[in-house]
């Protein structure tokens, strides 16, 4: 069973959360913008979730095991578990990470541990606390979504999102998500195409990526 996902974009000055389960954080558009250009420009992201009709559609089963990736050296363990990475005030163009965790037989793998670090727009980890950082379980369909935001640039690297999945009795198998096109950086010895994302833009300019974790059966 899927979910109604909408995410609609404002100019706005003013963060929120309100009562019914919105998430309303302003953010500023400056992905990949070096200080000096940056500008003041912000944006209000509306994610509205409940049940309903199907508005993102699940990407089609594989038989392309996902590869591994290093680990690099900035991952934390215990990060939250938590579905939305934005939090107030953050900078950055919001995207809903959107997939499935399954074989290669189409089997869904339920209740797959998800556990996700990325940098901030402007290509930095946070290495003292969990901005950025977070946990969250595949469903009884093994499907997963997470609120994030665009990941920056840092030297020498592609845009990418880390993340360690745990599918239920089975090993930790830690990769990394890409994202198509030149302004996320040139690709280096560690991207491959079945890692990276579906990128398309939402309603109001935020981008919806979809990407399906697949596994041996
Ligand atoms: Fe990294």
């Amino acid at each position: 069973m899927f979910m109604i996902i909408a995410i609609s974009a404002t100019l706005v000055g003013c963060a929120s959360a309100t009562s019914s389960g919105n998430i309303q954080v302003d953010s500023q558009i400056e992905a990949n913008v070096p200080t000096e250009e940056r500008s003041e420009t912000e944006t209000q992201l509306t994610a509205e979730v409940s049940d309903g009709e199907l508005q993102v559609e699940p990407t089609p089963c594989s038989a392309t095991l996902t590869p591994s990736n290093p680990e690099g050296p900035f991952y934390s363990p215990g990060a939250p578990e938590r579905i939305s990475l934005i939090e107030s005030g953050m900078a950055g163009t919001p995207v809903l990470l959107v997939g499935r965790v399954m074989t290669t037989n189409c089997d869904p793998l339920p209740g797959a541990l998800l556990d996700f670090w990325q940098t901030d727009v402007y290509g930095e980890y946070d290495n003292e606390g969990f901005e950025l950082r977070g946990m969250l379980f595949a469903d009884e369909n093994g499907n997963y979504q997470l609120e994030t935001i665009l990941p920056g640039l840092y030297p020498g690297r592609p845009a990418h999102i880390h993340v360690k999945v745990t599918p239920t009795g089975r090993a930790e198998h830690t990769t990394q998500i890409y994202f198509p096109g030149s302004q996320f950086g040139d690709a280096d010895d560690f991207v491959d195409s079945a890692l990276i994302a579906a990128l398309e833009e939402a309603t109001g300019g935020n981008f919806i990526a979809t990407f399906n974790f697949v596994m041996s059966p």
